[in-house]
């Protein structure tokens, strides 16, 4: 983030999407993958320019819902589309004639699907990725006695055509935990697709590749990721979110005030944490840049306009003496921000969006 970008901003707070970067991020994520497609899961940021910066480096997208559906359909019309997500109601059953892959979530739901698809059954399989952010157990996919029940039923379903195992069983693994989620899973599910009947199997391991927001530099590597997936016979499918747009977007806010206050200085924001969430969520400290201030650096809490103590951006971090007016961009912001953050909690102005060409 440069300084000439932000000096095009009539208004603040803005996010900012460097979309270029965005681009060559992901084109060479597609170039490391070889014969492995990659679908963009929309849900990380399904901003409509966005979309439209990826769709040429990406083999389809992936949606979680009845509404992404509709709005990626809409943006990037003939896209090749996955469908997933748990707990999918008639109205957005009935949407996914014409999807490229349906991932089924519960035999329940294999039965209420009434048109023709080609179906992944989602397997919530036992294998432990110690190091994960997040582990998908939950609800999320099923037992193998769930998928056995799916696999018999789709014998009296001539309309659906089983084409194999979708399992997206964590999040915020490098690239040799996944590879080695990745081998455990084809271990499991070739012998089981086989047993079937699937002749030419298919494997989606899902997304989860990691970020670092502690290293805003660091990438996941795609390449050895690529290169120890090529040795499995199935045809491959991951769906990433978070690690191709997370880079590209800037949260991009003024100071309106400093103060000291039993001891702690804070920095008050235009803007909050309603308009972006991943600290909160995510309970880290949001990488930043200053870009009108330096000095010599001292502590402070760097906070927004909402009336509650956990509107934090970031906690206790060295900052140069900062005044009224100086500009600070918030990096690793261009996937769950904007759009999984409250926006209409305490009803200030929504921030503008800017896009670098
Ligand atoms: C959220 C999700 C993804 C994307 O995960 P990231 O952590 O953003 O890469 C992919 N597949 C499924 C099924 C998901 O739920």
């Amino acid at each position: 983030m440069n300084l000439d970008a932000v000096r095009g901003l009539d208004r603040l707070p803005a996010y900012v999407y460097d979309l270029p970067g965005l681009k060559g991020h992901v084109a060479t994520i597609r170039g490391a993958l070889g014969r492995t497609e990659l679908f963009y899961a929309a849900k990380a940021n399904p901003d409509a320019e966005i979309l439209r910066t990826i769709a040429p480096h990406v083999d389809g997208i992936e949606v979680s819902s009845g509404g992404e559906l509709t709005h990626v359909r809409e943006t990037l019309p003939g896209v090749r589309l996955a469908f997933g997500g748990p707990g999918k109601t008639d109205e957005e059953l009935a949407l996914a004639a014409g999807v490229d892959r349906v991932h089924v979530e519960s035999p329940r739901e294999l039965d209420r699907l009434r048109s023709p698809a080609d179906v992944l059954l989602r397997a919530n399989l036992p294998f432990h990725a110690p190091d994960a952010a997040l582990t998908m157990s939950g609800p999320f996919g099923m037992d193998e006695d769930a998928l056995d029940a799916c696999a018999a039923r789709m014998a009296d379903l001539p309309h659906l055509a089983l084409r194999g195992v979708h399992a997206h069983l964590a999040s915020g693994l490098d690239a040799s935990a996944m590879l080695d989620l990745a081998h455990r899973i084809a271990e499991w599910a070739l012998p089981w697709l086989k047993d079937h009947g699937v002749d030419d199997p298919e494997l989606n391991f899902g997304g989860g590749m990691a970020v670092d927001y502690t290293s805003p530099g660091t990438r996941f590597d795609w390449p050895a990721y690529g290169a120890g997936l090529a040795g499995i016979p199935a045809r491959l499918r991951v769906e990433p979110g978070r690690s191709m747009t997370a880079y590209h977007g800037w949260y991009v806010t003024d100071v309106l005030d400093v103060k000291t206050t039993r001891g702690e200085t804070y920095v008050i924001l235009r803007g909050g944490t309603h308009h972006l969430r991943t600290p909160v969520t995510k309970g880290h400290d949001q990488p930043f840049t200053v870009l009108t201030a330096d000095g010599p650096e001292s502590p402070a809490t760097l906070v927004g306009q909402l009336c509650t103590p956990k509107d934090v951006f970031a906690r206790d971090v060295p900052v140069p003496p900062l005044g009224p007016g100086d500009v600070i961009a918030f990096a690793m912001a261009g996937a769950y921000a904007w759009n999984i953050s409250h926006h209409d909690f305490l009803m200030h102005p929504e921030p503008a969006f800017h896009y670098l060409r």
